[in-house]
């Protein structure tokens, strides 16, 4: 087992990963002094796998257990999901000091967060992470959410987490199509920020992606470093945190275009290479770390192309992009590569020049 520790003062809080991990969460709780009714939000099918080892930890260490079960999918990530969930909590005498857990994907991690930092103003979360994106990526950082008016996150809150606890053996269960797409996080997190954890990816991907414990631990744990030191650099989403959008501003519109119908790894996959061919298009990046990137990312089994889209298309992902929430004074802030390793946020990049690279489109 590896611990990393976020350094956020008061906020502060310690990520675990490794095998066998979900039946001591209820003794650390206790170790930390939590007590009483605990809380696990989760959805159907995480709760038919996991909760009863979870579940019993946490009555072994003397707390009264609700499980609290959504059908799963992105369409529960709502507010009057939220509310149900106030009500059960409530019913249960849920306290200010009862640890809420959310034991499943991002989607529970959004919805149950939420829940837990607006409930009475806010109460322990403790992330139980069972895909590797939220492993990777979404546990980590405090962001929590609901969709609103067909606007994915619009309404939420920053709210670290008292813990997070990624138990590598629930990846079993993942479908490959669902373990792929964390993998396009941690490709991220390697490319922006360090040469090494490329380096090691390259020459182990496929033990990855079939799960060899030792090799994947080891990637969390650089991947969760790289996240939580630009967490702890920027808690509050600006300019360094900002680097952890690469890929994404391409990737984000390609899911609006697609009506999510591709998946946010996917689509960061792809997002990640068009960013790489704009980086070498402005003489940023040399073509051989565009390729090596590309290489890694067809290795884990991501796509590194666009799907196919018709001219209508093209047009409107052109335009998503510049009214994506990330544009300031017009500009679109994109973050280009300059090396593997090595990301600098731009306000270059037109639209223009993204139709120029991805669609071949000479631009005014
Ligand atoms: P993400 O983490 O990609 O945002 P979701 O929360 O939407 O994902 O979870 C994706 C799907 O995988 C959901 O249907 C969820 O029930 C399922 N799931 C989550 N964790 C596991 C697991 N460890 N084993 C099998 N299925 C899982
Ligand atoms: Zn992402």
């Amino acid at each position: 087992m590896i611990k990393v520790k976020v350094e956020l003062g008061k906020n502060s809080y310690e990520i675990s990963v490794g095998s066998d991990l979900l039946p001591r969460v209820g003794l650390w709780l206790k170790e930390k002094n939590f007590s009483g009714n605990a809380v696990i939000i989760t959805d159907t099918t995480v709760r038919g796998l996991y909760a009863d080892a979870l579940e019993r930890g946490l009555s072994a260490a003397g707390f009264k257990v609700t499980v609290l079960e959504m059908p799963p999918g992105e369409e529960q990530k709502t507010l009057a999901n939220a509310g149900r969930l106030y009500q059960r909590m409530a019913e249960v005498f849920t306290e200010r000091t009862s640890p809420v857990m959310a034991l499943g994907g991002g989607v529970i991690g959004d919805l149950a967060g939420f829940v837990a930092a607006t409930y009475m103003r806010g109460v322990p979360l403790v992330q139980v992470p069972t895909t590797l994106l939220a492993m990777a990526d979404s546990s980590i950082g405090g962001k929590t959410a609901v969709d609103h008016l067909n606007l994915k996150n619009m309404v939420g809150a920053f709210y670290q987490p008292a813990m997070v606890v990624a138990d590598l053996d629930t990846l079993k269960t993942l479908p490959r199509e669902e373990l792929v797409n964390g993998m396009a996080e941690i490709i991220k997190c390697a490319a922006i920020k360090d040469r090494g954890l490329f380096d090691f990816l390259e020459e182990n991907m496929d033990a990855a992606v079939q799960l060899d414990t030792t090799v994947l631990e080891n990637i969390l744990e650089k991947n969760v470093r790289i996240k939580a030191s630009v967490v702890e650099a920027d808690e509050k989403e600006s300019d360094s945190r900002r680097i952890l959008n690469f890929g994404h501003t391409v990737g984000h519109a390609v899911e609006a275009v697609t009506d999510f119908q591709i998946k946010h790894g996917q689509a960061v996959a792809m997002g990640m290479v068009a960013a790489a061919k704009i980086s070498c298009r402005l003489d940023m990046l040399n073509e051989e770390d565009a390729m090596k990137l590309e290489a890694v990312i067809g290795q884990a089994g991501l796509p590194v192309k666009l799907p196919e889209l018709n001219r209508d298309e093209k047009e409107k992902l052109l335009d998503l992009i510049k009214h994506d929430k990330k544009v300031r004074d017009g500009k679109i802030i994109f973050v280009l590569l300059k090396s593997l390793g090595n990301a600098v946020v731009s306000d270059k990049v037109t639209a223009g020049l993204i139709g120029e690279v991805l669609f071949g489109w000479q631009s005014a």
